[in-house]
């Protein structure tokens, strides 16, 4: 019934955006859901797909691709990635919630051995939601959302890129490239460059040099540097050519591109759904 999707998802987004975080669906009965499955493409992500399609469908909770309430994504972090990239025109109609099978992620709770729990969790209405503003950059007169992360990265050449922060000039920046990641990003490509992993509910960015060139002549600041996501965020640069813009998974070609402006997204808020009652600090201690 498409009538019904509309009004659910309208009414869980109102809620969050009064009231931050909040509880779903707390009689299932009363609303319903609907979702869609987003998997990866290999055996065990695809046979846990089918198992948890037939135990929604028992418990009366119907696919729909199009108007899901919840986008349930099997796979691990980059297939979560993809998932959102998939619903971005009408992000803030779904929650996003994930079944991992592979190694365990920053994204998804549940292991494909907790089908049940994670079942009973969704049609009984013990799910939260955590929003999370995404990224919203601008650059070659096209806006990008970004996740994880914004970054500049030339593999050809030496890169010079001049960063202003809400539109002081902060520094010249000389080397291969900036990543510059949302709280949630923090954990993935910001780690690997020595960038401080975030603790959740910390409203920031954080800019990372790629293997920046300091000598007695040139310095840049050389180390991460975290900003409250309220920052309006510039890159700037005469000459772009042999760089790539990376947004999460996509890469565009900067050849013609001046400036990459980044910001905080006021209309794209992304809902991930928890419910297993695990600490963020668990979830980060886990992965090592
Ligand atoms: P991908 O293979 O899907 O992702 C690369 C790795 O990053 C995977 O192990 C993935 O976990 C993990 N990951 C993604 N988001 C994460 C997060 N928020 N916190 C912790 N780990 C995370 O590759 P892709 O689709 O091309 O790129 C997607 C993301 O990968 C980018 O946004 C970037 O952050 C990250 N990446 C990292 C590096 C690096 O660390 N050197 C290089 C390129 C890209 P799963 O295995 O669970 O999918
Ligand atoms: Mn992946």
């Amino acid at each position: 019934m498409p009538g019904d999707e509309g009004k659910s998802g309208k009414v869980y987004n109102d809620r969050v955006s009064e009231q931050g975080v909040m509880t779903v669906m707390q009689s299932s009965g009363s609303l319903s859901n609907t979702f869609s499955l987003v998997v990866r493409p290999d055996k065990a992500s695809m046979q846990t797909a089918e198992k948890l399609r037939r135990q929604l469908e028992e418990q009366g909770i119907g696919e729909d691709a199009v108007q899901p309430d919840y986008v349930i994504v099997v796979g691990g972090d980059g297939t979560f990635l993809y998932a959102i990239h998939q619903y971005m025109e009408t992000l803030s109609r779904h929650a996003f919630i994930g079944v991992h099978t592979g190694t365990l992620g920053f994204f998804m709770d549940y292991m494909d051995t907790e089908l049940e729990d994670f079942v009973s969790d969704l049609s009984e209405g013990r799910l939260e939601m955590e929003p999370h503003a995404l990224m919203e950059a601008r650059a070659g007169g096209k806006t990008l959302y970004a996740v994880n992360e914004v970054r500049i990265e030339n593999p050809v050449r030496t890169q010079n890129i001049t960063v202003y922060l809400n539109g002081e000039k902060f520094e010249d920046f000389r080397g291969s490239g900036l990543c510059l990641c949302t709280q949630l990003g923090s954990s993935a490509y910001n780690r690997s460059l020595g960038g401080a992993v975030l603790q959740k509910g910390l409203g920031a960015f954080e800019m990372a040099e790629i293997a920046g060139i300091h000598h007695s002549r040139f310095r840049s600041l050389g180390v991460p540097f975290v900003m409250s996501d309220t920052t309006a965020v510039r890159f700037s640069s005469e000459d772009f050519s042999g760089a790539v813009l990376g947004v999460d998974s996509d890469v565009l070609d900067m050849k013609d591109m001046q400036t990459v402006e980044v910001a905080r997204s006021e209309s794209k808020i992304l809902h991930i759904a928890r419910g297993k009652k695990i600490t963020d600090f668990r979830r980060l201690e886990r992965l090592f």
